[in-house]
């Protein structure tokens, strides 16, 4: 007898001894049982940061859709709004952002998850892992990018590429999807085999593989832009990723915790193109769109849409001539090439959606979901 179904047997023994209805084990009886999440309980946070999306970013995408209220964003049920400054500049970059968003915690520019003292900050992720919760990482950058990393590293340089990988091959999150290929090693792979991963390449290879952990490189570095090629890999990556960790969730008897991370919006700011901007806002949207779909099917589910600062400094002025684009195409400007200090907007959705609203730091909402999370 295998260990598993010695569990199922014990669990069986238990039932009857302690009075338990025989029936209950079928599945179709188990699950709505199990589903059964009361109303205001958030089991499930689906994470999505737009990485250098300001509102000017959302307002854009909105004006470029022929109906301007048919965004995901649109769907929001709550608002926010979240200080991005680091602790030692009021322009941040993407470590201290988002070791802010990842740990509760501000700090330096170029810092991942360490105070600006040096010492070590838990993130929402560890606490998760902690707490026996399947937890996942999907983005379009090298996952041992600013983002991604601040969720599972401790570095004092965001560049030290190696430390990181160091850190993203012992970190036990369940799924990781995104680029960064390059800096696994060949030993490293054999850890992760070792530990019951299952390493991918493409996402048809992830959706048949067996394995309820997955490292899924699917680029040497990054993945390519929207504009090149990038096709439906994010919205399509977060929907797997969903489904695997609605999964194991479900066999441990947990909620889950994902990441998404639209990395190349931030990319199209520094580049100040209006075009590759508008194309990458587009595929967040439809990721958006995804997850909140998601959390109209699975109970106790809460979708929160941020950013981590924006990039760019957009604005957009009249383009005169017509709504939506002028004779020489769209027509938006830049203030630097840079990102910038404003506000950044949060969208809510789902179970919990009404306890997090109003002007606040980063740091803050970051505790504000650990909390509903019971993580604090
Ligand atoms: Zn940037």
């Amino acid at each position: 007898m295998n260990r598993q179904n010695l569990l199922s047997a014990l669990c069986l023994l238990l039932m009857l001894l302690g009075g338990g209805i025989v029936q209950a084990q079928t599945p179709e009886r188990v699950q709505p049982h199990m589903e059964a999440v009361s109303e205001d309980e958030v089991r499930n946070l689906i994470l999505l940061i737009g990485d250098g999306m300001g509102l000017a970013q959302v307002s854009m995408w909105r004006i470029e859709q022929s109906d301007e209220g048919s965004t995901a964003f649109d769907r929001a049920q709550n608002v926010a709004l979240i200080a991005t400054h680091s602790a030692n500049n009021r322009v941040t970059d993407s470590a201290a952002a988002g070791t802010a968003l990842a740990c509760g915690c501000k700090t330096d520019n170029g810092t991942l998850g360490l105070t600006p003292e040096g010492e070590q900050v838990e993130s929402m992720i560890e606490r998760a892992r902690r707490a026996g919760r399947p937890t996942g990482e999907v983005v379009t950058c090298a996952l041992q990018h600013a983002t991604p990393a601040a969720f599972y590293a401790h570095v004092s340089d965001r560049d030290d590429t190696e430390a990181i990988t160091t850190w993203l091959v012992r970190s036990g999150v369940d799924l990781l999807f995104g680029g960064g290929a390059q800096y696994v090693t060949a030993a490293q792979r054999a850890q992760l085999q070792q530990a019951g991963y299952g390493l991918v390449t493409t996402l048809e290879e992830a959706e048949r593989c067996p394995e309820s952990k997955l490292l899924g490189l699917f680029a040497d570095e990054h993945l390519p832009s929207a504009l090149e090629g990038r096709g439906d890999y994010l919205p399509r990556a977060t929907r797997l990723a969903l489904d695997r960790l609605a999964d194991e969730a479900q066999r441990r008897k947990s909620g889950f915790l994902l990441m998404v991370e639209g990395s190349q919006i931030d990319w199209a700011g520094h580049a100040n193109d209006a075009e590759a901007l508008v194309a990458e806002m587009e595929d967040f949207d439809r990721t958006v769109a995804v997850a909140m779909d998601f959390a109209d099917t699975h109970p106790g589910t809460l979708v929160v849409v941020t950013a981590d600062h924006e990039t760019g400094g957009l604005s957009i002025p009249s383009n005169e001539a017509d709504f939506k684009r002028s004779e020489s195409g769209l027509r938006y400007a830049f203030s630097t090439e840079g990102h910038s200090g404003t506000l950044v907007p949060v969208y809510l959705y789902g179970a919990g959606a009404e306890r997090i609203h109003g002007v606040m730091d980063n740091t803050a909402l970051s505790h504000a979901l650990m909390g509903l999370l019971g993580l604090e």
